[in-house]
Protein backbone atom coordinates (compact mmCIF):
# COMPACT_ATOMS: atom_id res chain seq x y z
CA UNK A 1 0.00 0.00 0.00
CA UNK A 2 1.34 2.97 -1.18
CA UNK A 3 1.66 6.05 1.76
CA UNK A 4 -1.26 7.63 0.35
CA UNK A 5 -3.60 4.75 0.99
CA UNK A 6 -1.95 4.15 4.55
CA UNK A 7 -3.22 8.58 5.17
CA UNK A 8 -6.65 7.37 3.73
CA UNK A 9 -7.23 4.23 5.50
CA UNK A 10 -6.32 5.69 8.99
CA UNK A 11 -8.38 8.97 8.19
CA UNK A 12 -11.36 7.84 6.35
CA UNK A 13 -13.49 8.37 9.41
CA UNK A 14 -12.30 11.42 9.96
CA UNK A 15 -14.30 14.13 8.50
CA UNK A 16 -11.61 16.31 6.59
CA UNK A 17 -12.48 20.24 5.75
CA UNK A 18 -9.89 20.33 3.33
CA UNK A 19 -7.87 17.55 1.71
CA UNK A 20 -5.18 19.37 0.49
CA UNK A 21 -1.92 20.29 2.49
CA UNK A 22 -2.62 23.56 4.10
CA UNK A 23 -1.23 26.48 2.58
CA UNK A 24 -2.75 28.75 4.77
CA UNK A 25 -4.68 28.58 7.76
CA UNK A 26 -6.85 25.61 6.51
CA UNK A 27 -6.94 22.48 8.84
CA UNK A 28 -7.06 19.40 7.40
CA UNK A 29 -5.62 15.50 9.05
CA UNK A 30 -2.88 13.69 8.25
CA UNK A 31 -0.23 10.96 9.64
CA UNK A 32 2.61 11.38 11.06
CA UNK A 33 4.87 8.62 9.06
CA UNK A 34 8.82 9.40 10.34
CA UNK A 35 10.44 11.85 13.23
CA UNK A 36 13.33 13.93 12.79
CA UNK A 37 13.41 15.19 16.15
CA UNK A 38 12.83 18.56 15.48
CA UNK A 39 10.25 17.89 12.44
CA UNK A 40 8.22 15.42 11.45
CA UNK A 41 6.69 14.04 7.83
CA UNK A 42 2.67 13.87 7.80
CA UNK A 43 1.49 12.05 5.01
CA UNK A 44 -1.88 13.83 3.82
CA UNK A 45 -4.96 11.57 2.20
CA UNK A 46 -4.55 12.71 -0.84
CA UNK A 47 -1.07 11.53 -0.89
CA UNK A 48 1.04 15.04 -0.64
CA UNK A 49 3.28 14.84 2.20
CA UNK A 50 5.33 17.53 4.12
CA UNK A 51 7.45 18.35 6.67
CA UNK A 52 6.18 20.30 9.68
CA UNK A 53 8.65 21.54 12.38
CA UNK A 54 8.23 20.50 16.16
CA UNK A 55 9.57 20.96 19.52
CA UNK A 56 11.96 17.96 20.36
CA UNK A 57 9.85 17.79 23.53
CA UNK A 58 6.10 17.97 21.72
CA UNK A 59 5.47 14.39 22.39
CA UNK A 60 4.48 13.93 18.91
CA UNK A 61 5.64 10.35 17.68
CA UNK A 62 4.99 7.79 14.30
CA UNK A 63 1.90 6.49 13.89
CA UNK A 64 -0.12 10.08 15.57
CA UNK A 65 -3.01 11.42 13.42
CA UNK A 66 -2.88 15.01 13.06
CA UNK A 67 -4.52 18.04 12.49
CA UNK A 68 -2.41 20.74 10.41
CA UNK A 69 -3.13 24.04 10.57
CA UNK A 70 -0.44 25.91 8.87
CA UNK A 71 2.65 25.03 10.96
CA UNK A 72 0.66 23.74 13.73
CA UNK A 73 0.31 20.37 14.99
CA UNK A 74 -2.97 19.05 16.75
CA UNK A 75 -2.89 15.63 18.03
CA UNK A 76 -6.13 13.39 17.58
CA UNK A 77 -6.77 10.82 20.08
CA UNK A 78 -4.71 8.04 19.87
CA UNK A 79 -5.68 4.14 19.84
CA UNK A 80 -2.91 2.85 21.32
CA UNK A 81 0.28 4.06 23.26
CA UNK A 82 3.78 1.53 22.99
CA UNK A 83 6.16 2.50 25.55
CA UNK A 84 9.71 1.61 25.94
CA UNK A 85 12.30 2.30 28.76
CA UNK A 86 16.07 2.93 28.47
CA UNK A 87 18.83 2.46 30.08
CA UNK A 88 18.73 5.51 32.44
CA UNK A 89 15.16 4.25 33.55
CA UNK A 90 13.37 6.80 31.56
CA UNK A 91 10.37 5.89 29.77
CA UNK A 92 9.78 6.74 25.69
CA UNK A 93 6.84 6.32 23.80
CA UNK A 94 7.93 4.26 20.63
CA UNK A 95 5.41 4.57 18.27
CA UNK A 96 1.11 5.89 18.96
CA UNK A 97 -1.75 4.06 17.31
CA UNK A 98 0.20 0.39 16.63
CA UNK A 99 -2.54 -3.03 16.09
CA UNK A 100 0.50 -5.70 17.03
CA UNK A 101 3.89 -6.85 18.49
CA UNK A 102 6.09 -9.14 16.50
CA UNK A 103 8.47 -10.37 19.09
CA UNK A 104 11.33 -11.87 16.93
CA UNK A 105 13.25 -14.63 18.64
CA UNK A 106 16.35 -16.78 17.06
CA UNK A 107 18.60 -20.15 18.81
CA UNK A 108 19.65 -18.46 21.87
CA UNK A 109 17.56 -15.63 22.82
CA UNK A 110 17.34 -15.01 26.85
CA UNK A 111 14.54 -16.81 28.57
CA UNK A 112 11.57 -15.17 29.29
CA UNK A 113 11.96 -12.40 26.59
CA UNK A 114 8.79 -13.53 24.99
CA UNK A 115 6.74 -13.89 28.04
CA UNK A 116 7.53 -10.32 29.44
CA UNK A 117 6.36 -8.89 25.62
CA UNK A 118 3.77 -10.74 25.51
CA UNK A 119 2.59 -9.21 28.04
CA UNK A 120 3.80 -5.51 27.90
CA UNK A 121 1.79 -5.98 24.41
CA UNK A 122 -1.26 -6.91 26.08
CA UNK A 123 -1.34 -4.43 28.94
CA UNK A 124 -0.42 -2.28 25.39
CA UNK A 125 -3.94 -3.43 24.13
CA UNK A 126 -1.79 -4.87 21.28
CA UNK A 127 -1.74 -8.08 19.67
CA UNK A 128 1.40 -9.78 20.32
CA UNK A 129 2.99 -12.30 17.50
CA UNK A 130 6.01 -14.66 17.40
CA UNK A 131 8.67 -14.61 14.97
CA UNK A 132 11.07 -17.69 14.88
CA UNK A 133 13.71 -16.26 12.60
CA UNK A 134 17.20 -18.31 10.95
CA UNK A 135 15.11 -21.23 10.35
CA UNK A 136 17.76 -22.34 7.58
CA UNK A 137 19.77 -23.34 10.35
CA UNK A 138 19.25 -26.83 11.56
CA UNK A 139 19.13 -26.29 15.37
CA UNK A 140 16.54 -23.78 14.92
CA UNK A 141 13.71 -26.62 14.66
CA UNK A 142 13.50 -27.92 18.23
CA UNK A 143 13.78 -24.21 19.37
CA UNK A 144 10.15 -23.53 17.14
CA UNK A 145 9.04 -26.71 17.95
CA UNK A 146 9.90 -25.44 21.88
CA UNK A 147 8.32 -22.44 21.17
CA UNK A 148 5.09 -23.87 19.43
CA UNK A 149 4.16 -26.37 22.03
CA UNK A 150 4.52 -22.78 24.61
CA UNK A 151 2.89 -20.77 22.98
CA UNK A 152 1.06 -21.94 20.20
CA UNK A 153 -1.84 -21.79 22.28
CA UNK A 154 -1.92 -18.41 23.31
CA UNK A 155 -0.31 -15.95 20.06
CA UNK A 156 0.29 -16.45 16.65
CA UNK A 157 3.80 -18.33 15.71
CA UNK A 158 5.67 -17.66 12.44
CA UNK A 159 8.48 -19.37 11.68
CA UNK A 160 10.71 -18.08 8.52
CA UNK A 161 14.47 -17.06 7.57
CA UNK A 162 14.98 -13.79 6.98
CA UNK A 163 18.38 -14.00 5.37
CA UNK A 164 17.27 -16.61 3.06
CA UNK A 165 13.96 -15.10 2.43
CA UNK A 166 11.68 -18.40 2.98
CA UNK A 167 8.54 -18.41 5.13
CA UNK A 168 7.72 -15.32 4.74
CA UNK A 169 4.01 -15.70 2.94
CA UNK A 170 2.39 -16.18 6.36
CA UNK A 171 3.83 -13.34 8.01
CA UNK A 172 2.79 -11.22 5.44
CA UNK A 173 -0.48 -12.27 4.72
CA UNK A 174 -0.81 -11.42 8.63
CA UNK A 175 0.04 -8.13 8.22
CA UNK A 176 -1.42 -7.64 5.20
CA UNK A 177 -4.84 -7.33 6.75
CA UNK A 178 -4.06 -4.11 7.84
CA UNK A 179 -1.91 -4.50 10.52
CA UNK A 180 0.63 -1.68 11.52
CA UNK A 181 3.48 -3.47 14.01
CA UNK A 182 6.54 -2.83 15.26
CA UNK A 183 9.27 -6.02 15.97
CA UNK A 184 11.10 -6.16 19.45
CA UNK A 185 13.82 -9.06 19.97
CA UNK A 186 17.19 -8.54 21.21
CA UNK A 187 20.16 -7.32 19.09
CA UNK A 188 21.21 -10.06 16.45
CA UNK A 189 17.93 -11.89 15.92
CA UNK A 190 17.38 -10.39 12.71
CA UNK A 191 15.13 -7.52 13.16
CA UNK A 192 16.69 -5.24 10.40
CA UNK A 193 17.06 -8.27 8.11
CA UNK A 194 13.00 -9.14 8.17
CA UNK A 195 12.48 -5.38 7.66
CA UNK A 196 14.15 -5.52 4.91
CA UNK A 197 12.69 -8.13 3.54
CA UNK A 198 9.11 -7.30 4.36
CA UNK A 199 9.13 -3.48 3.03
CA UNK A 200 11.34 -3.38 0.10
CA UNK A 201 12.24 0.33 0.36
CA UNK A 202 13.53 0.41 3.77
CA UNK A 203 17.37 -0.71 2.93
CA UNK A 204 18.77 -1.05 6.66
CA UNK A 205 22.02 -1.81 7.36
CA UNK A 206 22.24 -5.42 8.30
CA UNK A 207 24.38 -7.17 11.59
CA UNK A 208 25.36 -3.74 12.75
CA UNK A 209 25.15 -3.88 16.38
CA UNK A 210 26.82 -1.47 18.32
CA UNK A 211 27.48 -1.19 22.32
CA UNK A 212 26.92 2.91 20.95
CA UNK A 213 23.05 2.24 20.05
CA UNK A 214 22.33 0.80 23.51
CA UNK A 215 23.94 3.23 25.61
CA UNK A 216 21.83 5.88 23.83
CA UNK A 217 24.83 7.68 22.25
CA UNK A 218 23.22 8.07 18.91
CA UNK A 219 21.36 11.32 19.16
CA UNK A 220 19.52 11.70 15.44
CA UNK A 221 17.41 8.90 15.52
CA UNK A 222 14.56 8.82 13.17
CA UNK A 223 11.45 6.59 13.61
CA UNK A 224 9.60 5.92 10.65
CA UNK A 225 6.08 3.84 9.22
CA UNK A 226 6.77 1.73 6.47
CA UNK A 227 3.42 0.77 4.09
CA UNK A 228 3.72 -2.84 2.98
CA UNK A 229 3.21 -4.33 -0.57
CA UNK A 230 0.52 -6.09 0.41
CA UNK A 231 -1.30 -3.79 2.92
CA UNK A 232 -0.37 -3.44 6.44
CA UNK A 233 2.19 -1.22 7.98
CA UNK A 234 5.51 -1.57 9.90
CA UNK A 235 6.84 0.95 12.17
CA UNK A 236 10.97 1.02 12.47
CA UNK A 237 12.63 2.36 15.87
CA UNK A 238 16.28 2.33 15.41
CA UNK A 239 15.90 2.91 19.89
CA UNK A 240 13.39 0.48 20.12
CA UNK A 241 15.49 -1.92 18.43
CA UNK A 242 18.19 -2.33 21.01
CA UNK A 243 16.08 -1.78 24.14
CA UNK A 244 13.76 -3.00 26.50
CA UNK A 245 10.14 -2.99 26.65
CA UNK A 246 8.50 -0.93 29.61
CA UNK A 247 8.57 -3.01 33.35
CA UNK A 248 5.64 -4.73 33.51
CA UNK A 249 3.79 -4.30 36.75
CA UNK A 250 3.21 -7.77 38.90
CA UNK A 251 -0.63 -7.70 38.23
CA UNK A 252 -0.29 -7.15 34.37
CA UNK A 253 2.20 -10.54 34.84
CA UNK A 254 -0.52 -12.70 36.61
CA UNK A 255 -3.31 -11.94 34.20
CA UNK A 256 -1.61 -11.79 31.23
CA UNK A 257 1.39 -14.58 31.76
CA UNK A 258 0.78 -16.99 28.24
CA UNK A 259 -0.66 -19.90 29.33
CA UNK A 260 -2.56 -18.39 32.24
CA UNK A 261 -5.17 -15.82 30.71
CA UNK A 262 -8.01 -18.17 30.67
CA UNK A 263 -7.47 -19.05 34.13
CA UNK A 264 -6.36 -16.54 36.72
CA UNK A 265 -8.54 -13.43 36.16
CA UNK A 266 -11.09 -15.53 35.25
CA UNK A 267 -11.12 -18.49 37.66
CA UNK A 268 -8.55 -18.00 40.71
CA UNK A 269 -10.67 -16.91 44.07
CA UNK A 270 -8.76 -13.49 44.61
CA UNK A 271 -9.15 -11.21 41.82
CA UNK A 272 -5.42 -9.94 41.92
CA UNK A 273 -4.27 -13.92 42.84
CA UNK A 274 -0.47 -14.03 42.25
CA UNK A 275 -0.83 -17.70 41.70
CA UNK A 276 1.57 -18.72 44.29
CA UNK A 277 -0.20 -19.41 47.81
CA UNK A 278 -3.78 -18.04 47.55
CA UNK A 279 -6.35 -20.37 48.38
CA UNK A 280 -8.45 -21.17 45.42
CA UNK A 281 -6.51 -20.10 42.65
CA UNK A 282 -7.16 -21.95 39.53
CA UNK A 283 -3.22 -21.84 38.25
CA UNK A 284 -2.17 -23.96 40.97
CA UNK A 285 -4.75 -26.19 40.39
CA UNK A 286 -4.12 -26.79 36.50
CA UNK A 287 -0.90 -27.11 37.61
CA UNK A 288 -1.71 -30.13 39.85
CA UNK A 289 -3.43 -31.74 37.29
CA UNK A 290 -0.63 -30.91 34.76
CA UNK A 291 -2.91 -29.13 32.79
CA UNK A 292 -0.31 -26.08 32.94
CA UNK A 293 3.33 -27.46 32.80
CA UNK A 294 5.62 -27.35 35.65
CA UNK A 295 8.33 -25.40 33.78
CA UNK A 296 6.26 -22.58 32.95
CA UNK A 297 5.21 -22.31 36.17
CA UNK A 298 8.55 -21.83 37.62
CA UNK A 299 9.55 -19.35 35.16
CA UNK A 300 6.66 -17.54 36.05
CA UNK A 301 7.43 -17.57 39.89
CA UNK A 302 10.98 -16.27 38.46
CA UNK A 303 9.56 -13.32 36.51
CA UNK A 304 6.96 -12.27 39.35
CA UNK A 305 10.05 -12.53 41.99
CA UNK A 306 12.02 -10.53 39.52
CA UNK A 307 9.42 -7.90 39.05
CA UNK A 308 8.28 -7.70 42.50
CA UNK A 309 11.90 -6.85 42.99
CA UNK A 310 11.85 -4.73 40.82
CA UNK A 311 8.95 -2.77 42.04
CA UNK A 312 9.85 -2.52 45.33
CA UNK A 313 13.08 -0.97 43.91
CA UNK A 314 11.17 1.91 42.73
CA UNK A 315 8.65 2.64 45.10
CA UNK A 316 12.05 3.00 47.64
CA UNK A 317 13.61 5.29 44.84
CA UNK A 318 9.96 7.05 44.82
CA UNK A 319 9.76 7.57 48.32
CA UNK A 320 13.41 9.01 48.38
CA UNK A 321 12.25 11.52 45.82
P1 LIG B 1 19.08 -7.21 14.46
O1 LIG B 1 20.19 -6.79 15.38
O2 LIG B 1 18.01 -7.91 15.22
O3 LIG B 1 18.54 -6.09 13.62
O4 LIG B 1 19.69 -8.31 13.49
P2 LIG B 1 20.27 -8.17 11.99
O5 LIG B 1 19.16 -8.14 11.00
O6 LIG B 1 21.26 -7.07 11.97
O7 LIG B 1 20.99 -9.59 11.84
C1 LIG B 1 22.00 -10.03 12.73
C2 LIG B 1 22.80 -11.12 12.04
O8 LIG B 1 21.96 -12.27 11.83
C3 LIG B 1 23.33 -10.72 10.67
O9 LIG B 1 24.63 -11.27 10.54
C4 LIG B 1 22.36 -11.37 9.71
O10 LIG B 1 22.96 -11.65 8.47
C5 LIG B 1 21.99 -12.65 10.45
N1 LIG B 1 20.66 -13.13 10.06
C6 LIG B 1 19.51 -12.43 9.98
N2 LIG B 1 18.50 -13.22 9.58
C7 LIG B 1 19.01 -14.45 9.40
C8 LIG B 1 18.45 -15.72 9.01
O11 LIG B 1 17.28 -15.85 8.69
N3 LIG B 1 19.32 -16.77 9.00
C9 LIG B 1 20.62 -16.66 9.32
N4 LIG B 1 21.37 -17.77 9.26
N5 LIG B 1 21.19 -15.50 9.69
C10 LIG B 1 20.39 -14.40 9.74
ZN1 LIG C 1 -4.41 -17.76 41.09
Amino acid sequence: MNPAAVAARHLKSRRHKNPDPPGSDQACCGLITSHHGVEVEVVFATGKRRMVRVKRSSGHVVGDEVEVRGEVLRRLPRRTELRRGDARGGIHLVAANLDVLGIVVALHSPAGFIDRAIVAARVAQLQPFVVVNKCDLDDTAALLANLQRIYGGSVPVFALSAASLTGLAPLQAFLNAGRRGVFVGSSGVGKSSLLNALCPTIDLRVGTVSAGNSQGRHTTTVSSLHALPGGGELVDTPGFRDFGLVEILVEELASHFPGFEDHGEVNCRFRNCRHRTEPGCAVIDLLAQGQIPADRYTLYLELLAEIETGQGEARSRGWKN
